[in-house]
């Protein structure tokens, strides 16, 4: 075993923006940081995000933000007020790299490239002096009578008074994925919530949406039918090979792994316009029986639907519309604005964005990101349990975190 001598204040475990974060927080207090990363770059999953371009945040202050992750907005607050959407903004303009604020909500940097972000964050942490080390994946938390003594990397060890793991969450394996970080948490005491796959596709019983594969519709909205069960989203819906994806289920997800847990399977109620009320169609029916009765009711829909839906959505879609039953125009108006469908699962860790579950909160301090099992132990970002939805939100508190625990240590 070879043990290096010098002893950090921190060590960082995982260099995505928590660690980052955590790194550049702590050295600009004068910290001596060690940043290890198990894979050969640095940056974690930020290069991935947004399609390359990284949704880095929003437009929402920080209460705001922390009420879009439910029950347990009251654990971010102190993070998101210590280094805010706002903050996180003029971090990077400061930087030179300009945060642009598209469609009045989401912040992209405008030079569309994710990897700038990595750049400011690895720079700053360079003119601090942070000793960083790719490559390098933490096996195992170092600890005595409760205090943090360092980490051990394959047979080497160093010291540290602090550890922060920021090892991210289980999905996209095959970028940086694992389930290393919870495996260390778990070896200082810490007690892992179940780990579901969340921000990705829902497959589902019906298998016609299976067949239109491929298809999408522009602004869908979807909320999971269920007694108690708040959540609702709305955006592109579209139709793959398991059943549904894009924005209009995206964040149900996570919430409907979970619940198939208890049900065998999760019934989903879909708007599939989201801006057009019952009685706009019904209008419509009315006017396509007034003046265009003679027009097949398949062909009617065709200009607001999808063709290879049609024989799905559409009951008797040959029939003309004037001699169209009441029984086949509720069943239509049912499907347009009330669609049923069953999930039974959710795609795959490979496709999931973000990881539900994670290091239990109750056992960590949201004031300093410390934990109260192990001193000098602290955790920031998707290991913890909790991620928000599209939109910035979980950049943001990875970054929020890991700075408060950048500016907690001692
Ligand atoms: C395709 C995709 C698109 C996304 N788009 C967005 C978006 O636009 N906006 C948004 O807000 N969120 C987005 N997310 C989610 C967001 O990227 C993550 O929530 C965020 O990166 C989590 O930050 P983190 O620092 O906690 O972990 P990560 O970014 O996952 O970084 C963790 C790092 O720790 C390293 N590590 C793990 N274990 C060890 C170990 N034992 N030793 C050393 N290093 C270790 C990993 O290799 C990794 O580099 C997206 C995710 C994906 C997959």
């Amino acid at each position: 075993m070879k043990s290096h001598s010098e002893k950090y204040d921190l060590i960082v475990v995982g260099s995505g923006p928590a660690g980052l974060a955590g790194a550049v927080f702590a050295s600009d207090r004068g910290k001596k940081v060690l940043l290890l990363e198990k894979e050969q770059r640095f940056g974690g999953k930020i290069p991935l995000s947004g399609g390359g371009r990284c949704n880095v945040t929003n437009v929402l202050g920080a209460e705001e933000m922390a009420r879009a992750f439910g029950k347990k907005e009251r654990f971010l607050l102190p993070a998101l007020r210590n280094f805010t959407p706002e903050g996180v903004r003029r971090y990077f303009n400061d930087r030179g790299t300009e945060i642009e604020v598209t469609d009045d909500f989401h912040c992209f940097p405008r030079s569309k490239k994710a990897s700038d972000l990595v750049k400011v964050l690895l720079e700053h942490c360079d003119e601090n002096g942070v000793t960083r080390m790719s490559g390098t994946g933490v096996d195992e938390v170092l600890i005595a009578d409760g205090n943090i003594q360092g980490v051990r990397c394959g047979n080497r060890t160093f010291s540290g008074k602090n550890v922060l793991l920021a090892c991210g969450g289980k999905s996209y394996p095959e970028w940086s994925g694992s389930e290393k970080g919870y495996e260390l948490a778990r070896q200082a005491g810490h007690t892992i919530t179940p780990l579901y796959p969340a921000m990705t596709g829902v497959k589902c019983v019906e298998e016609w949406p299976k067949e239109c594969a491929g298809i999408s519709l522009e602004d869908v909205s979807c909320f999971i039918d269920l007694p108690g069960e708040k959540m609702g989203c709305r955006g592109e819906l579209l139709f793959t090979h398991g059943g549904i994806s894009a924005f209009a289920v995206l964040d149900l997800a996570g919430r409907v792994g979970e619940l198939l847990t208890k049900h065998d399977t999760v019934p989903l109620k879909l708007n599939l316009f989201a801006s057009v009320s019952a009685a706009e169609w019904q209008e419509r029916f009315r006017k396509f029986r007034q003046e265009k009765g003679k027009t097949p009711a398949g062909k009617l829909l065709a200009e607001y639907l999808p063709k290879r839906v049609i024989p799905h959505l559409v009951p008797a879609p040959e029939t003309p519309f004037a001699r169209y039953s009441g029984e086949n125009a509720k069943k239509l108006l049912e499907n347009l604005t009330a669609l049923t469908l069953r999930a039974d699962g959710t795609e795959n860790w490979h496709k999931a964005m973000v990881t539900r579950g994670g290091v239990d909160l109750k056992e960590v301090n949201a004031k300093t990101m410390e934990s109260r099992l192990v001193h000098g132990l602290f955790f920031a970002g998707e290991l913890l349990d909790l991620d928000g939805p599209c939109g910035g939100y979980n950049i943001q508190w990875a970054l929020s975190s890991g700075a408060l625990c950048g500016k907690s240590v001692n």
